[in-house]
């Protein structure tokens, strides 16, 4: 029932803008404040985009039923009418970007998170395949971070995990992306690089850090890093490299922290 209603209070609302806009002549101003609240109230009820154009038929049916004026002005109502569901479209198309683009964003870091993730992998791992050119995964943590927060707080952690995060995304060349895997994790992708040529900007990165001091606080940090290469590791889909990442990652922990471990590295990679 919560449904019906709610989708009722919707289309009430659409009549009423629409009606101002055309019986206003087609006022921006109108039109403005209209896609500002039927956006919001299209976010919040169960009418969806798929809804409109049924609702924008009603509503204008209504509208020309109440003014009964001759056919030359009917046509220009219907006009202005269409050129309003059109400016709704667009405003509705702006804001699922502006979502898609948010959700697959951490909040804290700015950088992509595990759903970002997803759909930028799959993408780079397809033109990889695709062209037969490599592609690179590194998978970074930040060593003894449990001791960052332990000892400064949750606030600094936070600052220190931006820090890194700027740090990494500004020492990576276009086309390269950071994301953030989970806590103190983040995930580098490296297109176009092979195992050797992912072993430069890596290690370039791992230095940057172990020689700087982050926060206001003058913290110094270093990570761990295991990496896998697309095709010289063999791995059989994104998923599989990412797991190829995360077992070197393991294996640079015990290693002793602060270095890169690759793969094709291990004692027994391929098992
Ligand atoms: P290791 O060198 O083995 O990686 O040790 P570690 O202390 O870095 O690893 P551990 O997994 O024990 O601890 C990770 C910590 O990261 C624990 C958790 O509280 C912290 N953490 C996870 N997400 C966040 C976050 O968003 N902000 C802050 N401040 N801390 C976080
Ligand atoms: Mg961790
Ligand atoms: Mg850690």
């Amino acid at each position: 029932m919560k449904n019906s209603k709610d989708l009722s209070i919707f289309t009430d609302e659409y009549k009423k803008h629409l009606s101002k806009y055309v019986l206003s002549g087609g006022d921006d101003e109108v039109l403005y404040e209209a896609y500002q609240q039927l956006i919001v109230f299209l976010d919040e009820s169960t009418a969806q985009a798929a809804n409109l154009l049924d609702i924008h038929s009603r509503a204008l049916r209504d509208i020309l039923g109440v003014k009964n004026d001759n056919d030359m002005v009917q046509w220009i109502y219907i006009q202005r009418a269409t050129e309003f569901l059109l400016q709704i479209l667009i405003a509705t198309d702006a804001l699922l970007l502006s979502l898609r683009e948010n959700i697959e964003r951490d909040p804290l870091t700015g950088v992509y998170n595990r759903i970002g993730i997803d759909r930028i992998l799959s993408k780079m791992w397809k033109a990889s395949a695709e062209k037969n050119v490599p592609l690179t995964v590194a998978m970074v943590d930040i060593d003894d971070f449990k001791l960052v927060n332990d000892t400064y707080g949750h606030v600094v952690g936070d600052e220190l995990l931006q820090e890194i995060s700027s740090l990494i995304k500004r020492s990576l060349r276009e086309g390269d992306a950071v994301l953030r895997f989970g806590g103190e994790e983040f995930l580098i992708l490296l297109p176009k690089a092979d195992t050797e040529g992912a072993k430069i900007p890596l290690e370039r990165i791992r230095g940057q850090i172990e020689n700087r001091v982050f926060t206001k606080k003058n913290i110094k940090v270093t990570i761990s890093v295991g990496a896998a290469s697309y095709p010289d590791d063999r791995p059989l889909s994104p998923e599989e490299l990412i797991e190829f990442a995360d077992k070197a990652l393991y294996q640079a922990k015990e290693r002793g922290k602060n270095v890169i471990v690759f793969y094709g590295e291990l004692s027994e990679p391929y098992k």
